[in-house]
């Protein structure tokens, strides 16, 4: 966490701090496909935290590049050929909307590019699979076949050689398009409960999912959450019930 230093000069550092943190606070509406990746339950923590907290100056950074890199690739890319961050919203059977901004759309075939950011050279030979989830999402959603995920390897890695943008086709089948919809409308919803009723425990977590482990043993998503020591309490509380629930069956049974 960065601490604000008392100067009588200008830090536009501090000032990228505030206004981030502004940005966090502000009101987001609707559930986005983003939203239902990586993990409902931190999605929950910070939709529904006012005062979210002061965030580090990597995630800045991230995001900056994430945009920069983007606003190139679509000005190279032009709108000639491609349709841009189109909204597209999709309804659920229970009236629920979800919202997706694909980055760019080829016109032609209506495939799906979906462009990620990354600083290290694993893309190089597989993509990320959340990344493949949200690119198919919205191929699910729009009805198209294929989506296209890009990478861009920033900074310089010796290791990345001259492949600083591996991509990767994703085909969607008719079958797997049914079920990405439904698994969509599934995590939304259940997402939305948990919004509606300001409870987080009320939503699905990661924590001990197999596919978010590094080769530390370690869950990388819960590693980078500003929520963890909130969701580990609330992890405690859900062991405790469940015992207690466990406790009462074995005393029932016995009596
Ligand atoms: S600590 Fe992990 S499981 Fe809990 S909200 Fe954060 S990412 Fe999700």
């Amino acid at each position: 966490m960065v601490m604000p230093q008392p100067s009588k000069f200008l830090s536009v550092r501090q000032k990228l701090l505030e206004s981030w943190s502004r940005r966090l606070a502000e009101p987001r509406q609707g559930i986005h496909v983003s939203d239902t990746m990586l993990c409902l339950r931190r999605t929950a923590f910070q939709r529904l935290d006012r005062n979210p907290p002061t965030t580090d100056l990597k995630k800045i950074k991230y995001f900056h590049q994430g945009i920069m890199k983007h606003q190139l690739l679509q000005d190279l890319l032009g709108k000639e050929e491609f349709e841009i961050e189109k909204e597209i919203v999709y309804t659920c059977k229970n009236g629920l909307k979800i919202i997706a901004h694909p980055d760019l759309i080829y016109k032609k075939d209506g495939a799906v590019i979906e462009i990620k950011t990354t600083e290290s050279t694993s893309c190089q030979t597989k993509y990320y699979k959340h990344h493949a989830d949200q690119a198919k999402a919205y191929v699910a959603m729009l009805g198209a076949r294929y989506a296209v995920l890009l990478y861009i390897i920033l900074g310089y890695t010796k290791e990345a050689g001259t492949n600083y943008f591996p991509e990767y086709i994703l085909k969607v089948s008719e079958d797997e398009r049914r079920k990405i919809l439904e698994k969509l409308e599934r995590d939304a919803t259940e997402l939305q409960r948990g919004l509606d009723e300001r409870d987080p425990s009320l939503v699905r977590h990661v924590a001990y999912d197999k596919e978010y482990m590094n080769r530390l043993g370690r869950n990388w998503v819960c590693e980078n959450c500003d929520y963890s020591s909130l969701c580990s309490a609330l992890r405690a509380k859900e062991r405790e019930s469940i015992f207690n629930v466990k406790n009462i069956k074995t005393s029932r049974s016995s009596s």
